[in-house]
C-alpha cells in the first residue's frame, strides 16, 4: 500500500477492478457478492450499461461549465427531484456533508431573517451528518468529534426516536429554528423509530415555527423501498438533503427545500464550483430514469422484506442475535457483542458486508438485487453469523 495516502481509513487489503450488477471482481478475477454497494451508493449496481453510455456521451460533449451559466441538465434534475418529492427548490453540491452544510446554513439564515441572532438546531444522539466541522458538530458520536474541538455551536441534542424530548425543548429554548434528523439512522446502527415519529416531529415543528430538516443522504433514492424515507410517513419536510444514491457513484449532493424555506437563499448566500455540473447531473438523471422505468424502489421493498424475513427466520432464535431490523434495503442485524471481525470472515467467503456502531451488521446492497442473489446473501450471512457466535 502506498506510503503517500493519509491514514484516514482502515481499509481491507483488496481492490476491485470491475463489476456487474451485485457482483464485484478483484485483481485475481475472484467474484464477490456486494452487500455494501459502495456504502449505499450504487443502487443500480456496478457496470450499468445505460449509465455508462449516458456518462460517456456527456463526457465527450461537456463535463463542466460552472454555475456562472445556466445548466439545462441541472434544471431538468431539479424539476425531476421536486416532482418525485413534493419539494420546491434544489441546491446542488457534491456530497452528503455539503448537502447538510447547506441545510444548516439555510436554517441559520432563516433564523436570522426572523430576528433570532443565535439560532439553534435540534439534532439527535447516534446521528451521522458528515465530517466537515459543522456536520461533525451536528453528528451524535464522540468518536467523530474527538480531537476537533472547538466544535461548531448552535446544536441541541436529544435521544433519537423520542418526539416528546423534542417537544419539551420548546419550553426552555426560544432560539430553536429547526430539527435535523435522519428518518432511519444508518451509521448509528440501522435505528428504526416508531412509525409515527416523523409525523409527530412535523406537528411539533409546525406548532413552534421550526423547520423539519431530513437527512436522507443514506435513506433517499429508493433505499428504503420508496423514493424517500419520509414517504413512509404522512408528512413533508421543509428541507431534505440527498447524496449517496443520487449519482450512482458520480459525486453529487442536493439540498431540497419547500415553501418559505425554499426562498431563504438569495444570490451570494451559498455556492459551489462543481455543484450540479452537467456530468454529475447526467449521472443523477440517468439513475432516476432507470429506477423509475424498472421500479427499483419497489424491488428494494420486496427484496428487502425477503432478506429481513429470511434472516429473522434463520437467526431470530440464535443466542447472541439481538434483533434483525430495517426498511427496504437498509437492514441491520444487531448482535450482543462487537462484530467487526465478521467483515474479514465474510471477505474470505467472497461476501462484502459492513459493520457499523460496533455490533450491527449493516446490509445496504445494490437495489437491483434479485431473489436468487438475496437468497445467496442470506444463506452466506446466516452461516457466518452462526460461526462467529459459536
Ligand atoms: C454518508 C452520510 C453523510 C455524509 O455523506 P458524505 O458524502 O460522506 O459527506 C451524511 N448523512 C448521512 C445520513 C449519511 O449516511
Amino acid at each position: 500500500m502506498s506510503e503517500h495516502l493519509m491514514q484516514t481509513y482502515g481499509r481491507q487489503p483488496i481492490a476491485f477492478t470491475h463489476g456487474e450488477g451485485v457482483w464485484l471482481y478483484d485483481e485475481n478475477g475472484d467474484k464477490y457478492l456486494d452487500a455494501v454497494a459502495g456504502v449505499a451508493v450504487v443502487g443500480l449496481g456496478h457496470g450499468h450499461p445505460v449509465l455508462a453510455k449516458a456518462l460517456c456521451e456527456q463526457a465527450s460533449r461537456v463535463i463542466h461549465t460552472s454555475n456562472l451559466y445556466r445548466i439545462p441538465k441541472q434544471e431538468e434534475l431539479a424539476d425531476r427531484l421536486c416532482g418525485l418529492s413534493g419539494m420546491d427548490r434544489v441546491f446542488f453540491c457534491n456530497s452528503g456533508a455539503e448537502a447538510n452544510e447547506a441545510a444548516i446554513k439555510l436554517a441559520r439564515l432563516h433564523g436570522h431573517n426572523k430576528g433570532i441572532d443565535n439560532p439553534a438546531i435540534v439534532v439527535m444522539e447516534k446521528s451521522f451528518h458528515g465530517r466537515t466541522l459543522a456536520t461533525l458538530s451536528a453528528t451524535g458520536s464522540r468518536k467523530v468529534q474527538a480531537g476537533f474541538e472547538p466544535l461548531v455551536g448552535g446544536f441541541v441534542r436529544v435521544p433519537f426516536g423520542d418526539a416528546d424530548a423534542v417537544a419539551k425543548l420548546a419550553e426552555h429554548h426560544n432560539n430553536i429554528v429547526a430539527v435535523l434528523v435522519e428518518p432511519y439512522q444508518g451509521e448509528g446502527g440501522v435505528q428504526i423509530p416508531q412509525a409515527d415519529y416523523l409525523d409527530r416531529l412535523r406537528a411539533i415543528c409546525d406548532g413552534n415555527g421550526w423547520l423539519l430538516m431530513l437527512d436522507e443522504v443514506q435513506t433517499g433514492i429508493g433505499r428504503t423501498g420508496k423514493w424517500f424515507a419520509f414517504q413512509h410517513s404522512n408528512c413533508l419536510p421543509d428541507v431534505m438533503s440527498l447524496a449517496k444514491g443520487l449519482g450512482s457513484g458520480v459525486p453529487i449532493g442536493a439540498c431540497l427545500a419547500r415553501g418559505a424555506a425554499a426562498e431563504v437563499f438569495t444570490p451570494g448566500k451559498h455556492g459551489s464550483t462543481f455543484g450540479g455540473n452537467p456530468f454529475a447531473c447526467t449521472a443523477a438523471l440517468t439513475t432516476l430514469s432507470v429506477m423509475a422505468a424498472e421500479d427499483i424502489p419497489g424491488n428494494a421493498a420486496s427484496i428487502g422484506t425477503f432478506i429481513r424475513d429470511t434472516l429473522k427466520r434463520e437467526l431470530g432464535q440464535v443466542p447472541g442475535v439481538r434483533e434483525v431490523r430495517g426498511q427496504g434495503m437498509i437492514i441491520g442485524v444487531e448482535l450482543d457483542r462487537p462484530c467487526g471481525e465478521l467483515v474479514k470472515m465474510a471477505l474470505a467467503e467472497k461476501l462484502l458486508i459492513n459493520v457499523t456502531s460496533d455490533n450491527v451488521v449493516r446490509l445496504i446492497p445494490p437495489l437491483v438485487m434479485n431473489r436468487e442473489e438475496a437468497a445467496l446473501l442470506t444463506d452466506k450471512l446466516a452461516a457466518l453469523i452462526w460461526a462467529f457466535l459459536n
